[in-house]
């Protein structure tokens, strides 16, 4: 089965989310599914992380950013919650993000078909991330017992559906994407924050605990890190629902329900290391630089001159990060809105965030290596 496998050697430095028509110039959104200036159709080719303007070509479309290539569009595109392309030798239907959909809503049913593609954009910008890194990720099809599957379900009337993972299995409670309900429910849990992308990016965290820590020979660095996991988890949620975080959770812990377990501790945090990855890396391809003039010391300078999802330096992206958050939380303050990130990142919380992009970075350059040991043969 064809895998979404990135060749960074050559694509070094020249990809960021930010992509441009191949046919009239024209800057696009990573989910544009048409140019505005020109209307050339837009596919999303994930083997090289580049967005390209296509043309018909008989019943395959020819890449323009890549020499007219013939390629197919994944058959969720015939319900426009997908715009990623497939290579037809591949074989497959589905695009390499799409191809990992369990159980999907009744699509006849107008609101669930709308609330699925508002998940399928944030999936789809998971998996951005996940190609960016080479993380490794296997279809059911692969691993039927492990494998990353995600089930898209609708409450039914016996039953509120629980958004969560087990053993690679990722349940997204469609109501998740009703801006109400979701808001009502950020209320009730009194969080600070509560997006589908968020939502994503935590559950996958979980499967990344079993496939990089627990698999990988991790565990003793990874409690080193986030504490003991062996404690009952059932118990944590419970003690964790009837009496609240710790006092001084913000100590210790990126967020509230972080303090619940150390797996959640970890998929949390490790939903924070993506949000902060990919949030830079849109920051740097607008080249945003932030330089106040109210700041003599310079420490709330920022100028984000590297790929952070390359950059092996962890204090770089930090450093980058809190000027950045502090300048744009004041901005959206002057629209009215909430802060663009309702967080603050302690020490402990830096750490562990050390960590994981310590474990994400090992795993990128290990996938590199490989690459070029097949490569000589
Ligand atoms: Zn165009
Ligand atoms: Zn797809
Ligand atoms: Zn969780």
């Amino acid at each position: 089965m064809a895998r979404c496998v990135t060749r960074s050697f050559e694509l070094r430095g020249i990809f960021l989310k930010l992509f441009t028509c191949q046919a009239c110039g024209n800057v696009l959104y990573f989910e544009n599914r048409s140019c505005a200036q020109c209307g050339h159709r837009l596919g999303f080719m994930p083997e090289q992380v580049k967005l390209s303007a296509v043309e018909p070509d008989g019943e395959r479309f020819a890449t323009l950013a890549d020499r007219k290539r013939a390629r197919l569009f994944c058959a969720n595109a015939s319900h426009d919650a997908c715009n990623w392309l497939v290579e037809p030798e591949s074989g497959a239907s589905y695009c390499c993000a799409c191809r990992h959909n369990g159980i999907v809503p009744d699509l006849s049913n107008p609101d669930y078909l709308g609330r699925w593609r508002d998940l399928e954009i944030a999936k789809h910008r998971l998996f951005y991330s996940l190609i960016r890194w080479k993380l490794p990720v296997k279809t059911r099809a692969e691993d039927p017992a492990h494998g990353l599957i995600f089930n898209f379900l609708a409450d039914d009337p016996s039953q509120r559906v629980m958004t969560g993972h087990d053993n690679g299995l990722i349940t997204i409670a469609l109501t998740e994407a009703d801006d109400i309900e979701r808001e009502k429910r950020r209320l009730e849990m009194r969080e600070a924050y509560r997006t589908l992308l968020g939502h994503f990016r935590h559950e996958v965290g979980h499967y990344f605990w079993d496939v990089l820590v627990r698999d990988r020979g991790k565990l003793d660095a990874c409690r080193a890190a986030f504490g003991d996991d062996t404690i009952d988890y059932g118990e944590a949620l419970q003690r964790h629902y009837a009496a609240g975080p710790p006092p001084d959770w913000r100590a210790h812990f990126v967020s509230a329900y972080a303090a619940t377990h150390p797996w959640e501790d970890f998929a949390e945090t490790w939903a924070h290391y993506l949000h902060i990855i990919d949030t830079l890396e849109m920051a740097s391809a607008f080249g945003i630089e932030v330089r106040p003039a109210a700041d003599r010391s310079g420490g709330l300078s920022a100028h984000i001159a590297f790929d952070p999802y390359e950059t092996e330096d962890f204090d770089a992206i930090v450093n980058a990060w809190l000027p950045f958050t502090f300048a744009m939380n004041s901005i959206n303050r002057a629209m009215g809105m909430r802060d663009l990130y309702p967080f603050v990142l302690s020490p402990a919380v830096i750490e562990k965030l050390r960590f994981i992009h310590q474990l994400v970075q090992e795993q990128a350059h290990q996938q590199v290596q490989e690459q070029a040991k097949a490569r000589r043969g």
